[in-house]
């Protein structure tokens, strides 16, 4: 049993803003666990306090039920597997891997040494290659001594800092799958750090998003995706990103730049007593007007800026006025997402049979049901 827990820990360098502020989480027994949010939100922090390599300023780090924040990185039984690799460059690819094991002075036999090294390549592929030195690996090759090295030891937990960040986009979604196999078949606990969300998505039994050192949320791929807590993650999660349209309460209906919903059952209960929410829909939400459509849908005319083909789907840029009242709040957000500048455009994504084309007034639909609404001024979503 190898679960991982933390229980309010905040780490604070210097006396500035903590880089982790009161996180908690709890990480079972051979869960796969990301951590994911933009640059300087305090993943790498996090996960460096859990390994011992970065003290904690306060708080309880427990692993399998024991504090542990006082014991020294080698105490903890954690392999962690770095971005750069850090493998030794005089050691060949065999050595390399056994290293952890020969440091572990007289714990291992020579042929228990060498029987680890052969399981660990054979599982990464790596027979081939186990007299090289690294500078005579691809980067991939390389990447998967350094998973060697980590796996060989029968340690309680994996932790990954932004292990594919270095690879090209081919080799990343390679890599993406070994991993994923890996863990699955090892059943080791792992925490990984990301920025990327479809390692996120596809990897994580669970996601944890961060913001400036705080926890936003921690579900899994699917909940993220289906129920964002806030603006921050319904920003975040999901790409093309979702779109966020100012909409002013009205009698009885909300009215959104393009289009008027009338306000009955569960979504007058969310708007109640407010006079504007910002109202949330995922680009492949709204759809094309002449492929379909329900009883109870939304539609509407828009006329389209501009489009991108991609050959399975294309995407629509259709401009709207911003609204000064949540321009100031979708500003924030676009900072906090490392922003992109797109509010005051709705980007949908039609299905690749769909023939709209640049200039058109579009028809287009929506089912009311899938609008995430939010508050405007603490951006919560109102579920
Ligand atoms: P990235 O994706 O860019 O690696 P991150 O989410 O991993 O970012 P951290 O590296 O954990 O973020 O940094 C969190 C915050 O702490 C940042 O504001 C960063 O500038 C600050 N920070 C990190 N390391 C130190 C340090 N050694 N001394 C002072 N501040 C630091």
């Amino acid at each position: 049993m190898s679960s991982i827990e933390l229980k309010n820990i905040v780490k604070k360098y210097g006396d500035g803003f903590p880089a982790v502020n009161d996180v908690s989480l709890d990480i079972a027994d051979g869960e796969f666990m990301i951590l994911v949010g933009p640059s300087g939100c305090g993943k790498s922090t996090l996960l460096r306090m859990v390994v011992g390599l970065e003290d904690i300023t306060s708080g309880d780090l427990l692993i399998n039920g024991k504090r542990v924040n006082d014991l020294a990185p080698r105490d903890r039984n954690l392999s962690m597997v770095f971005q750069n690799y850090a493998l030794y460059p005089h050691l060949t690819v065999a050595e390399n891997i056994a290293f952890p094991l020969r440091l572990a002075k007289g714990q291992h036999s020579e042929q228990e040494i060498q029987a680890k090294v052969k399981q660990a390549a054979d599982m990464l592929e790596l027979n081939e290659h186990l007299e090289r030195k690294p500078a005579n690996l691809s980067g991939g090759q390389r990447q998967r001594v350094a998973m060697g090295r980590a796996i060989v030891r029968d340690a309680d937990a994996f932790l990954f800092d932004e292990p594919l960040s270095n690879l090209d986009a081919k080799l990343r979604g390679q890599m993406r799958t070994e991993i994923a196999r890996m863990q699955r078949r090892l059943g080791v606990t792992t925490i990984y750090v990301t920025h990327d969300q479809t390692e996120a998505m596809t990897l994580g039994d669970r996601v944890a998003v961060l913001k400036r050192g705080v926890l936003q949320q921690c579900a899994s791929p699917r909940e993220l995706y289906d129920q964002p807590v806030n603006l921050f993650v319904a920003g975040f999660i999901g790409s093309p990103p979702m779109n966020f349209l100012p909409a002013r309460v009205e009698g009885n209906s909300l009215k959104l730049p393009f289009a008027t919903v009338p306000l009955e059952g569960a979504l007058a209960e969310k708007v109640k007593g407010k006079d504007l929410v910002i109202v949330g829909l995922r680009p492949e939400h709204i759809k094309d007007g002449s492929l379909g459509g329900e009883a109870g849908d939304v539609r509407f005319t828009a006329n389209v800026d501009q489009t991108e083909w991609l050959g399975n789907e294309q995407y629509a840029y259709i401009p709207f006025e911003a609204d000064p009242a949540v321009q100031d709040k979708l500003e924030e957000l676009d900072r906090d997402l490392d922003g992109e500048g797109m509010r005051t455009q709705m980007i949908v994504n039609l299905d690749s049979r769909s023939r709209v084309l640049e200039g058109d007034d579009a028809e287009l639909y929506f089912s009311p049901s899938q609008m995430h609404v939010f508050d405007p001024e603490t951006g919560e979503c109102l579920t």
